[in-house]
């Protein structure tokens, strides 16, 4: 399997790392599409949302609280920020590897395009 976040994940390929522990890392994404642009992926390998079994269910909540706390780090938190996961070919999933899209420190627009 050749994955590109798992690559990321296990250090063979390089990213601007913000975050690690045993259960995932994030990194900076490499076209940001707003001032603060954070990846969260779980270290295992989950190709879309639609694969996430109940086994997994304190992995993906750990996500949401591993982005909450980068957003708190990037001093977005109280004004607001977005948190996205796009799934399969209509939301324009490129990566199928489960990824949390933390979107930041600009004025949002909605609904997205
Ligand atoms: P998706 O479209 O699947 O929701 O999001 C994939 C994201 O991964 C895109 O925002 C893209 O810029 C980012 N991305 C793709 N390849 C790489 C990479 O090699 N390194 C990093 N840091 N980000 C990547
Ligand atoms: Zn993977």
């Amino acid at each position: 399997m050749d994955c590109i976040f798992c690559r990321i994940a296990n250090r063979e390929i390089p990213a601007r790392l913000v975050y690690e522990d045993d259960l995932v890392v994030a990194f900076e994404d490499t076209n940001p599409k707003a001032p603060v642009h954070v990846l969260i992926i779980p270290k295992k390998h989950i190709p879309t949302n639609l694969e996430i079994a109940d086994t997994d269910n304190a992995l993906v909540g750990h996500m949401f609280q591993v982005a909450n706390k980068i957003a708190g780090e990037r001093g977005i938190a109280g004004k607001g920020f977005r948190l996205v996961m796009n799934c399969n070919e209509d939301a324009g999933q490129s990566v199928f590897h489960i990824h949390l899209h933390l979107l930041g420190g600009r004025s949002l627009s909605w609904p997205p395009g």
